[in-house]
């Protein structure tokens, strides 16, 4: 399970509270403070401080919990079931759904600092533009799909080695190097097929279903 940032954040921010009257509460005869969380999984990162999802959160929760001790305080996190009808975890509910409303994101966006983070986040902006770079240079193309992968989230070029990647997107995006092809762009003068030397021309269509050099090939296809 994913650990959640915000759960994790507003953990600390119920700490950090506390630290800043732990002066006044012994007074009051105050020792322990209790948080209630409704994600076991912000619960369990919060036990340790191992480098991964939510290392910052997690170790400025135990730097709270720390300057809590000082003074006496024991910090105490709980689980409690969410939507249940707890009144303070339905407040807390309305009050995000609110925040997210009124701002139109959430109020932990610029928490996410820690280097494993980013790195998450910049490995799933780059596996998302990959995804939609190929839909879209290939969604007017849809003559030539891989056999037996259709409707695949990822296709297989992309795993491939550039030179193999780059001929399948030529291909399939109308840029191949196919004898109209180079014609249109003035680097030959003939645009017929010179593999099978008939006077066909050379377009894509016929080298996939036509073109006699390439019999075993299409039979393969
Ligand atoms: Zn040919």
């Amino acid at each position: 399970m994913e650990v959640s940032n915000s759960e994790l954040w507003a953990i600390g921010v119920a700490l950090r509270q506390s630290v800043a009257r732990a002066e006044a509460l012994p007074a009051h005869g105050v020792t322990t403070v209790a948080v209630f969380s409704d994600s076991q999984a912000a619960i369990r990162r919060t036990v340790h401080q191992d480098p991964g999802p939510g290392q910052y959160l997690a170790r400025t929760i135990n730097k709270h919990a720390r300057a809590l001790h000082a003074p006496g305080i024991e910090a105490a996190i709980h689980w409690v079931l969410g939507h249940s009808g707890v009144p303070w975890n339905n407040e807390a509910d309305r009050q995000a759904t609110k925040a997210r409303e009124d701002r139109g994101y959430t109020v932990c966006e610029r928490i996410y600092t820690s280097a494993a983070t980013r790195a998450t986040r910049i490995s799933e902006g780059r596996t998302a533009a990959k995804a939609k770079w190929e839909a879209h240079k290939c969604s007017k193309h849809y003559g030539y799909r891989l056999k037996g992968k259709a409707g695949s989230w990822r296709p297989i070029p992309m795993t491939r080695v550039k030179s193999l990647a780059t001929r399948f997107y030529r291909l399939k995006s109308g840029h191949a190097p196919v004898g109209t092809y180079v014609k249109r762009f003035g680097h030959r003068e003939d645009d017929k097929c010179g593999w099978c030397g008939s006077r066909t021309l050379q377009m894509r269509e016929h080298l996939f279903r036509y073109c006699s050099q390439w019999n075993d090939q299409q039979t393969e296809l």
